[in-house]
């Protein structure tokens, strides 16, 4: 920019319109030029110059705080005040664009300008337009703070929290309408202070904290607190709980707080009060709820405690009790134990002297020539009641073994027709004595096959035939059916036409030892065969049924599973010696060795094989005879006791075995052990047969001849 574009300017400055073009050189001449660049900040507020200048060209903006206050362009001047007093600047400048100014210092202002008062009279003119100008400002920026300050009270008077401002002197200076939720009119507030409100008996009301000087993060936050209401609210209660937060009031925004050296006035405190008396209340009742549970969980606990305890009194009863009853049931057990030994026991010891009984009863009767008729029919009474004790004795050992839940069975596939036929052809004879017709009435399809223990089956089936022949009328009929049912089902019944069962009674009859008969010392029997039947027929997966009308007869049926065709290739057929007899040389004697102990069966074998006079008889009372006996004859047939005095039976048969003279000599036992597990294993050890006492002699008779050919 160069002179004459300066001067041109300079004469457009209201001010300066009264000065001539010369002095304008002269003063132009005297004065500086300044240049700045855009938004260089030429002064700040506070800063001490005395110094006012012209705009040559470009703009600058004069602002406070950073906010703009004016703008100042070509022609215009601004900084005059610091020529007429002497102060430090009020406001600040800096550069809009890229902009030239003319400085004109105080002296320069008093050498040439202040002596003339047209000069004066410009500048105060041009101030005073300013000053207007500036009132509208403030007049609008005043408006604009009543919209604003209108607009935010009305949001304060809309929220339903309650919002005090109060002064430094701790009176309320503004209070929104929500202050009647405690009863109080917000213009009657108004000038009050702050306390009296609240209610100076309140001692713990927390004034410091509420009426803080604080701001930001250290003001108070949602301290809770509780006022009384005035009598004038409308509301139930007495008290009110607020969450009160409150703040410091400060004129100067909180950036410059920070600032020590700033200077900052307490203008009081905002305070926010939020109603929480209903939150509070459910929030009461909730604690009184989860109290009250809890009470209740403690009680219930407690009484389950005393509930435990006394269950644990009554389990020490109970264990004691417990305690009491196993050492009773050991007690029965041992005792059952001892039953069953005894029972064993007896059955031996009743044997071998019923061994002798029925022996020699036996061998009387096969000789009757030399008796009277009396003698011969006391001979069958001794043989009737030695048979009687002999089944007692069997029957009893099978009870005690199905009490002892130690009934062995064997079961295979048997076919049921060949096993009633077998049974009827046993049991004809019996009742061919009384005149009663056997009929078998089987369904015509091929012989059904089940699955049981042949020996077992047998004994059932015996049992109920016997019955139907002992309890029926002479001349009557025993009617056999047997069916297939439905269902894979077996049915057998033994129908007879005789005295019958009383109704009452006819669950007692598979009791053990009842006897229904109307004179049952009329009919032999012991009461027990039912029981066992039952057993055995249950233990076989069967069922066993009775109908009876009392003098007509009864109807016995038994019912099994049928078992596939196909398993009908492995049919076992009962009872088969084990060895074949030995064929003796045909020059030397048949000899029979016999080792017992006992006199009376000793004498017994002696006179049945006197009934054989070609058959050597030997005897020995204990093992180490027979043995020496043995080795020394080298008998065809042993017959061994088992229960000797000097060395057990099977123990002496496995010598025997050892010893080469005699180990291929076949040894038939005959004890009085009859117990199933004694048989087997006795058998194990390789017996060629097992006879029990007492000894049927028609059938060792033909074992013996077919041995000795
Ligand atoms: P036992 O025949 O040895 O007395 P059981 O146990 O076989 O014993 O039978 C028990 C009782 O049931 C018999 O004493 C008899 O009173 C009655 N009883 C059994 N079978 C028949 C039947 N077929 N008819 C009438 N009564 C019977």
């Amino acid at each position: 920019m160069d002179h004459s574009e300066k001067i041109e300017i300079l004469k457009q400055v209201s001010f300066l319109e009264s000065i001539s073009e010369t002095e304008l050189n002269c003063f132009l001449a005297e004065c500086e030029t300044v240049s700045l660049q855009p938004k260089e900040v030429f002064f700040e507020e506070g800063s001490y110059s005395e110094t006012m200048y012209v705009v040559l060209s470009g703009e600058v903006e004069i602002y406070k705080e950073n906010k703009q206050i004016a703008t100042r362009k070509q022609g215009d001047f601004f900084g005059e005040m610091a020529l007429l007093e002497s102060e430090p600047r009020s406001a600040s400048v800096r550069a809009c664009t890229k902009t030239f100014l003319l400085e004109i210092s105080k002296k320069q202002f008093e050498s040439f300008l202040v002596s003339n008062s047209k000069i004066v009279l410009a500048i105060l003119k041009s101030l005073s337009g300013r000053s207007r100008e500036e009132l509208e400002v403030i007049n609008w920026g005043f408006m604009e703070l009543r919209k604003s300050e209108h607009r935010y009270r009305g949001i304060v008077e809309a929220i339903s929290d309650i919002v005090f401002q109060v002064d430094p002197d701790g009176r309320i200076v503004f209070v929104n309408s929500a202050v009647s939720l405690l009863g109080y009119d917000p213009i009657q507030l108004a000038g009050q202070p702050f306390t009296s409100f609240i209610g100076a008996e309140d001692e713990d009301f927390p004034y410091p904290l509420i009426l803080t000087k604080r701001v930001g993060k250290r003001s108070t936050l949602n301290q809770e607190v509780t006022l009384k209401l005035s009598k004038n609210s409308d509301r139930p209660d007495t008290s009110i709980t607020l969450l009160m937060s409150s703040f410091g009031l400060w004129d100067n925004p909180d950036q410059n707080l920070k600032k020590k050296e700033s200077q900052k006035q307490f203008l009081g405190t905002v305070i926010v009060g939020r109603d929480i008396t209903e939150r509070k209340k459910s929030e009461e009742t909730l604690q009184k709820a989860h109290d009250e549970l809890e009470f209740r969980v403690k009680e219930r606990t407690a009484k389950l405690a005393q509930s435990n305890n006394a269950l644990q009194d009554e389990v020490k009863v109970h264990m004691g009790t417990l305690k009491k009853l196993q050492k009773a049931k050991d007690e029965a057990e041992r005792a059952s134990q001892a039953k069953s030994e005894f029972m064993s026991r007896m059955s031996h010891e009743l044997r071998t002297p019923l061994n002798a009984i029925l022996g020699f009863s036996q061998l009387l009767s096969m000789n009757p020539i030399n008796m009277t008729p009396v003698q011969r029919d006391d001979i069958g009474l001794i043989g009737k009641a030695g048979r009687h004790l002999l089944d007692l004795i069997n029957e009893v050992l099978d009870l005690s073994s199905i009490e002892k839940g130690k009934m062995e069975i064997c079961q295979q596939s048997v076919d049921v027709d060949r096993v009633l036929e077998d049974v009827v052809l046993l049991l004809k004879p019996l009742a061919d004595k009384r005149n009663i017709q056997i009929v078998k009435n089987l369904s015509k399809e091929s012989g059904p096959i089940i699955f049981v223990d042949i020996q077992r089956f047998k004994q059932v089936l015996i049992n109920l035939i016997s019955n139907a022949v002992k309890y029926n009328y002479e001349n009557g009929t025993i009617t056999i059916g047997r069916y297939k049912l439905p269902q894979g089902k077996i049915r057998i019944d033994i129908e007879d036409t005789g005295l019958g069962i009383p109704f009452e009674s006819r669950s007692e009859i598979f009791e053990p030892f009842n006897r229904l008969a109307v004179n049952p010392s009329l009919i032999e029997g012991t009461g027990v065969g039912l029981s066992i039947t039952k057993y055995l027929v249950e233990l076989m997966g069967g069922a066993i049924t009775v109908e009876s009308t009392l003098g007509e007869g009864s109807c016995f049926s038994v019912e099994f599973n049928e078992e596939e065709p196909s398993a009908n290739q492995n049919l076992q057929v009962q009872g088969r010696s084990i060895v074949e007899p030995v064929k003796k040389g045909a020059t030397s004697q048949f000899t029979l060795l016999y080792i017992e102990d006992n006199t009376e069966s000793q004498m017994l074998m002696e006179q049945i094989i006197a009934k054989r006079p070609t058959v050597r008889y030997l005897s020995a009372p204990n093992m180490q005879l027979g043995i020496d006996l043995a080795q020394m004859h080298c008998p065809d047939l042993i017959v061994l006791d088992i229960d000797l005095p000097d060395i057990n039976g099977i123990e002496g048969f496995e010598m025997l075995k050892n010893i080469e003279e005699t180990k291929e000599i076949p040894v038939v036992a005959l004890s009085a052990n009859a117990m199933p597990h004694q048989i087997a294993e006795a058998m194990a050890a390789g017996f060629m047969k097992y006879l029990v006492k007492p000894l049927e002699i028609k059938k060792f008779l033909e074992m013996l001849d077919g041995m000795s050919g």
